[in-house]
């Protein structure tokens, strides 16, 4: 959506405050030992008394036959993204890394966000994935400025990876948010600098780097939510919504 007055930057501002405080309780509850259903218990008990609403449980985005059953998607490491924490025992063990993407919908404004944290202590290469992955995101952002266009978000996100010896995952990315979970524009986290459409101040994207230790290839579940790398390498993930104001972009789940 693009902002378009002062209530609605409002509640947007408020929304992603309240998402980003389920996501650091979620972050400080990430152990060995800890179940998949009970991090997602967590969350929609959270923005529940909060008096807002679980934006993926129920949800059916695009090319989906069935709605998401889950309020938080959990993919621990070669699960990619939407992996369901409620449908099998799913268990964090150490050295696992786990990825959590929750969105929630405050006076009708759709906020959204992700990070992907260590289980305990995980090796050095791991430690690089999560680490070039998050800085791409802040890449991302820099980029995020009315007057640059998106492929100068994508490309800044590529380079960022790919830089530090990892792939991209091509099928997903980033999106439009704030009056729908998923809205236009896609935004693909490999491109060249310069092209695509311009950027918009007002406009809300989330912007969500997804990466591969391995070959990028993806394959979905029979679940029909769940991607995992089709090499079994570990994935990671960090997303952000963000607001485009005047000189720059302000994040508003951080
Ligand atoms: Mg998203």
């Amino acid at each position: 959506m693009t902002i378009s007055n002062d209530t609605q930057r409002a509640d947007l501002i408020e929304g992603g405050k309240r998402l980003a405080a389920v996501i650091e309780a979620l972050r400080a509850k990430v152990a060995p030992g800890v179940m998949a259903e009970e991090l997602d218990d967590l969350a929609e008990k959270m923005i529940r008394d909060g008096g807002d609403v679980p934006c993926f449980l129920g949800y059916t985005p695009e090319g989906a036959n069935r709605s998401y059953p889950a309020t938080l998607c959990v993919s621990i490491n070669d699960e990619v993204v939407h992996g369901i924490p409620n449908e099998s025992r799913k268990v964090l063990k150490e050295g696992d890394i786990v990825g959590l993407d929750l969105g929630l919908t405050h006076n009708s404004i759709v906020v959204d966000a992700a990070i992907t944290v260590s289980v305990g202590e995980v090796d050095e290469q791991t430690k690089k994935l999560l680490r070039a992955t998050e800085e791409a995101l802040t890449a991302g952002i820099a980029k995020a400025i009315p007057g640059n266009h998106m492929g100068d978000i994508s490309h800044a996100i590529q380079k960022e990876i790919e830089d530090a010896g990892f792939k991209v995952v091509r099928e997903l990315g980033g999106h439009g948010v704030g009056a729908l979970v998923h809205e236009e524009p896609f935004i693909p986290n490999f491109g060249h600098a310069g092209t695509c459409p311009e950027l918009v101040e007002g406009m809300v994207l989330a912007l969500e780097p997804i990466s591969s230790a391995g070959k990028a290839a993806v394959v979905l579940d029979a679940d029909g939510y769940t991607f995992r790398t089709k090499d079994g390498s570990r994935s990671a993930h960090f997303e952000h919504t963000i607001l485009l104001e005047k000189g720059g972009a302000r994040i508003v789940t951080g």
